[in-house]
């Protein structure tokens, strides 16, 4: 008997002519996330088909793939000959694993799919002969063809693949058939959020940190590292700036009026982001921003910070409050590194009393009050990459 992973897929199915390219790039991604376990990867009528992993190797490579966009659902399979009693007892096997393993269970039942139109039953022989089956041998289970408590699958096929589990993936479109996208990246928990969600609609991500060292410590960069690496679990490959930004944070709080330093350092790290995104081939920047979160959010201050770039910056988070960002932060698992206590650049030079509604044209001119170009140039010059894998 072999043991496979089905894999079921998700909006694929509606880009017509294009899905091709999309399953493709699915199957890509989900031979990098399985990187070392040498995988065989099959594509075939709607479904993709993992086979060659060691059983031992089957949880982690389960776990792998329910972090790959654009998977559904996957399921654990025994592959097996079509012969109806080796199909019968492979079934019987994994139906006792089961009820062992997986808790008690009172009701079941077969849910049969034959594609092998050849096959000398149809699915309700399948479903009746097979189901007087399981009764014969496990007499103490019922058939609930409404809500079972196990939904034992068989599909015929070029073999023949039983299952009774059915793991959720993680949805969304593969990375990397959507273009890519530049996430500024702090130490926070939204951020990261964020480019989890953009990442999740099959863009490739590139990432942005500013660090003001020595107001920021050398932990504070490893911890946007650490987080970079969580995101990349989801998005591949994630390619990482860190661009030193002392000079320009000191210069505003030096220089500009006190109140309105937080919107002029939010413009200045989009400038430079914008820069960088553009000459990597990014298409928009993606930011960590929720509406009315903190006083450099508030609509205002969003349109000020907004005009200080010509790119769109995409915010999925705009709309989210702040439980619902922590909750998903924990599913993806970067809460618990997000809440480390190190300073983050904007949370070392905050004004007493930020302007919340921001006008335009003061920010604008407090802005070319002083010359940054010189500084963003070498901000840029200055800038360290990590490819993060
Ligand atoms: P986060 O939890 O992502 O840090 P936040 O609620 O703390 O967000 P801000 O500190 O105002 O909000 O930052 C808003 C957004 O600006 C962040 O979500 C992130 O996209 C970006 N940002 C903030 N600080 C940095 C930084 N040091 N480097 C790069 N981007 C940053
Ligand atoms: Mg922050």
């Amino acid at each position: 008997m072999e043991k496979v992973l089905l894999v079921r897929y998700t909006e694929i199915h509606l880009k017509g002519l294009n899905r091709p390219y999309f399953e493709r790039a699915l199957v890509d991604n989900m031979r990098r996330a399985l990187h070392g376990l040498c995988p065989k990867i099959e594509r075939e009528h709607g479904r993709i088909y993992v086979r060659n992993i060691a059983e031992e190797d089957f949880p982690e490579a389960t776990e792998r793939l329910t972090r790959v966009f654009g998977i559904h659902s996957l399921s654990p399979a025994a592959a097996v000959d079509k012969d109806w009693e080796t199909v019968v007892s492979a079934a019987l096997e994994l139906m006792e694993k089961r009820l062992a393993e997986g808790g008690p269970a009172r009701s079941f039942k077969v849910l049969a799919r034959r594609s092998d139109k050849h096959y000398f039953m149809n699915s309700d022989e399948i479903n009746r002969e097979l189901g007087g089956r399981v009764l014969d041998r496990f007499p103490e289970l019922h058939v609930d063809v409404h809500s079972p408590e196990i939904k034992l699958s068989v599909e015929i096929r070029d073999m023949a693949y039983i299952y009774c589990e059915e793991i959720p993936g993680a949805n969304g479109m593969p990375t990397g058939t959507a273009g890519k996208a530049t996430l500024l990246i702090s130490g926070g928990i939204d951020s990261p959020v964020a480019g989890y969600m953009m990442a999740k609609r099959g863009l490739t991500l590139n990432a942005v940190h500013f660090y003001s060292y020595p107001y920021t410590s050398e932990r504070a960069r490893d911890k946007v590292v650490e987080l970079t690496k969580l995101v990349s679990r989801y998005a591949v490959e994630i390619k990482l700036f860190l661009v030193p930004f002392t000079k320009i944070q000191m210069t505003i709080y030096e220089q500009c009026p006190e109140k309105e330093t937080t919107v002029l350092m939010r413009r200045l790290m989009m400038k430079i982001a914008e820069r960088i995104a553009k000459e990597d081939g990014s298409m928009a920047l993606i930011t960590g921003e929720s509406l009315g979160q903190v006083a450099s959010q508030t609509l205002e201050a969003l349109c000020v910070t907004n005009d200080a770039v010509d790119m769109p910056v995409f915010r999925p988070l705009i709309g989210f409050d702040k439980d619902e960002i922590m909750d998903i932060a924990r599913r993806i698992g970067t809460y618990e590194t997000s809440i480390l206590p190190y300073e983050d650049c904007c949370t070392v030079f905050v004004p007493k009393h930020p302007v919340t509604k921001p006008k335009l044209d003061d920010l604008r001119a407090s802005e070319a009050a002083v010359d940054f170009s010189e500084m963003i140039e070498k901000a840029i010059a200055d800038t360290e990459v990590l490819v993060i894998k």
